[in-house]
C-alpha cells in the first residue's frame, strides 16, 4: 500500500465518483434520520476538491491533502465538513513534506486522521458516527502484517451496515434517540465509500 501523489489524487476521484453515484442514497439516510443534507454536503465538497486537485502538480503528499481539508472545511457545512476537514489535515501533516509514503507511514496518517476525527468530534464507538467505520478499518491496517485489500473493503461495508441497529449518542441522529435505530448513519456510509475508494485504487 505505497501512496504516490498519483495514487493519492487517484482515490480522492475516485472518492467523488462513488459520493456523486450515491448522493440520492446519502441524502436518505440523512433525511430518515438528520436533516437530509449528507448527500449535498459531501457532492458539493469533493466535487470542489476534484476541481482544485485535479488540474495541481504537487510535489508532496501534505499539499495535495492540505488542499483536500482546506477545500472541505471552507465549502462543506454541517459536521462532516469539519471533520473530514480535520482527517484529511491530520493525514497531511502525517506525511509532511513527503512525495510518496510506505505503508507503515500511510497507516501512520490514517491513524492520527482518526484521532482528529475522534479529538474533534468526540464521538467514540458504538456511537453511530463515522468513527465505527474508521476505528475498525485503522484496526485493521495497523494489525495485519498483510493488508488484503478486499478484507479491508468488506469490513468497512460490514461496520457501515453494522451502524443500522446502533442508537444515536452523537450528532443531528441522536436528537431522534431510540428512533435513530434501523438506518445505517450517513456518515458511517460515505466513509465506507471513502474506504472501498482506497481498496478499489491500490487494487488496479
Ligand atoms: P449535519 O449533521 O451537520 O447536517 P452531515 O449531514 O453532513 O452534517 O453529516 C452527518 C454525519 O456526520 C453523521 O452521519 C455522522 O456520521 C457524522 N457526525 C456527526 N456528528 C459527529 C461527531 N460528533 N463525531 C463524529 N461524527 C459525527
Ligand atoms: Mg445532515
Ligand atoms: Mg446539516
Amino acid at each position: 500500500m505505497k501512496l504516490t501523489i498519483a495514487r493519492a489524487k487517484e482515490w480522492m476521484l475516485t472518492f467523488n465518483q462513488r459520493i456523486q453515484e450515491e448522493k440520492d442514497h446519502l441524502t436518505e439516510l440523512d433525511q430518515a434520520i438528520g436533516d437530509g443534507d449528507h448527500g449535498l454536503n459531501m457532492a458539493r465538497g469533493f466535487q470542489e476538491v476534484v476541481k482544485k486537485i485535479e488540474p495541481t502538480n504537487y510535489d508532496t503528499l501534505d499539499a495535495l491533502f492540505k488542499d483536500v481539508a482546506m477545500t472541505l472545511i471552507s465549502k462543506v457545512g454541517g459536521a462532516s465538513g469539519p471533520l473530514y476537514g480535520t482527517a484529511f489535515l491530520r493525514l497531511s501533516t502525517a506525511l509532511k513534506a513527503e512525495s510518496e509514503a510506505n505503508r507503515e507511514k500511510f497507516v501512520e496518517g490514517l491513524k492520527a486522521a482518526l484521532d482528529g476525527i475522534k479529538a474533534r468530534g468526540k464521538a467514540h464507538r458504538g456511537d453511530k458516527t463515522m468513527v465505527d467505520v474508521w476505528e475498525p478499518v485503522v484496526d485493521y491496517v495497523q494489525s495485519q502484517s498483510t493488508i488484503h485489500l478486499s478484507q479491508l473493503n468488506e469490513l468497512a461495508k460490514e461496520k457501515m451496515e453494522e451502524t443500522k441497529d446502533l442508537e444515536a449518542k452523537m450528532g443531528r441522529a441522536s436528537y431522534l434517540g431510540k428512533r435513530s435505530i434501523g438506518t445505517i448513519d450517513p456518515g458511517a456510509a460515505s466513509s465506507y465509500l471513502l474506504f472501498a475508494s482506497l481498496a478499489d485504487c491500490f487494487q488496479k
